[in-house]
């Protein structure tokens, strides 16, 4: 194959826009001449603000950069497999491929040093192209256009965690720990920041009478979130459960307790995940390495698990676009009198005449009034 070295400058700009109705984050692609179609292969991010950047790059094609695009560079790509990273620790990465086999892999080095940050080379979730070198290791050549992106921002960086998320399965539980719907719908609003799709799951409803749920149930299920009533412990749901998660990517989130590792368990015995465990808590707060893991599922697709994830301390939201990520507020936030209307204390709120008039839950306007004064983190 012929090796076309072009030398090609990108600059890429993206915005996020969170005027879709169903709250997917769309990102646009302004570019020069450069045939850079790859690039704007629907990709949705969890990145904020406008980001502009360039980037001189040697090549045959450009397919994207660190920050969920991969660099593409004279890769030949014959003899490579397709797989999925399910984990990256240090430089090596364990590659998963369609028929289950696990490879450990580095990353070329061409790809690392394209990079501004090595650690957002490849992540969790990447879909790869890489060169197997014996039966279980290889070299990473190429990483595919990511979509559903998790990250963090910190000290002004955004950290990738996982990549290619379908959905995010919200758990709570109906009793021990109790049933904190202002913590769902900080779960709610975080997924709906990234434009990922949420489902809600309460789980322990063995322990409650399910009648009492219908209220909640009733009102998340009217916003258009599945909605799930489960035990882990008497298998209630646990067969629809499994069918969401089929085939899809899922990140798994919800307080320490609620059930989520005996979830999965009942979805998958294979994963034998630790039941009980208490470590997530130890690293709560802190600001280590976040470093996801995909769990492949027997019936077919993957859970996303980090502990960071979990507590989704990483999904952070600016008080400012809350009311946006409240679906249901969207068709009111426009018609308040003051372009900047918190919807908290303003007269001539549309936000809260909605709430007067029943057409938005005040059970909700309450959680989000509670978040957008910095509450509910707990
Ligand atoms: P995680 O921290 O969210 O992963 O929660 P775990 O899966 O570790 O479960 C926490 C505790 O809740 C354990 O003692 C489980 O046995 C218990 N538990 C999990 N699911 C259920 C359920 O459906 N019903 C009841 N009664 N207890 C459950
Ligand atoms: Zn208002």
């Amino acid at each position: 194959m012929a090796k076309k070295k072009g030398k090609l400058r990108a600059e890429f700009r993206k915005h996020h826009e969170s005027r879709r109705r169903d709250g997917d984050l769309t990102r646009q692609f302004h570019h020069g001449a450069q045939p850079l179609e790859d690039v704007a292969r629907g990709e949705r991010v969890s990145g904020k603000g406008k980001l502009t950047r360039k980037r001189t790059v040697f090549g045959d094609e450009v397919t994207g950069d660190e920050h969920g695009f991969a660099v593409h560079l004279d890769v030949d790509l014959a003899q490579a497999l397709r797989g999925r990273v399910l984990a990256v620790r240090g430089l090596h990465s364990t590659v998963v491929t369609d028929e289950g086999r696990q490879y450990r892999c580095a990353t070329r080095r061409l790809l690392k040093t394209l990079s501004t940050d090595a650690r957002h080379v490849v992540i969790a979730g990447d879909v790869v192209l890489f060169r197997p070198e014996g039966a279980e290791e290889g070299i990473i050549l190429r990483v595919e256009p990511r979509h559903g992106t998790l990250s963090r921002t910190s000290r002004q960086r955004q950290h990738l965690i996982a990549s290619n998320v379908d959905q995010v399965l919200v758990v709570g539980s109906a009793a021990q720990p109790d049933l904190k719907p202002n913590l769902l719908d900080r779960f709610l609003l975080s997924a709906e920041r990234t434009g990922i799709r949420p489902i809600v799951c309460i789980n322990k409803v063995d322990l409650i009478d399910a009648a009492s749920l219908q209220p909640l149930v009733g009102n998340y299920a009217q916003l258009g979130y599945a909605t799930l009533l489960v035990s882990a412990t008497t298998g209630q749901g646990i067969v629809r459960l499994r069918r969401l998660l089929r085939g899809q990517q899922t990140a798994v989130v919800g307080q320490s307790g609620v059930g989520k590792s005996s979830l999965l368990n009942a979805v998958d015995p294979n994963l034998k995940l630790r039941v009980g465990d208490v470590s997530e808590e130890s690293q709560k707060g802190t600001h280590t390495t976040t470093t996801a893991t995909l769990w492949p599922l027997a019936s077919g697709g993957f859970v996303v698990d980090t502990p960071g994830i979990r507590q989704m301390e990483l999904w952070d939201v600016v008080p400012e676009e809350m009311a946006g990520f409240f679906r249901e507020f969207r068709p009111f936030v426009s018609r308040c009198r003051f372009p900047d209307c918190t919807h908290v204390h303003e007269d001539d709120c549309a936000v809260k005449d909605a709430v007067a008039d029943d057409l938005i839950d005040g059970r909700r306007y309450e959680s989000y009034c509670r978040l957008r004064e910095g509450d509910g983190l707990e």
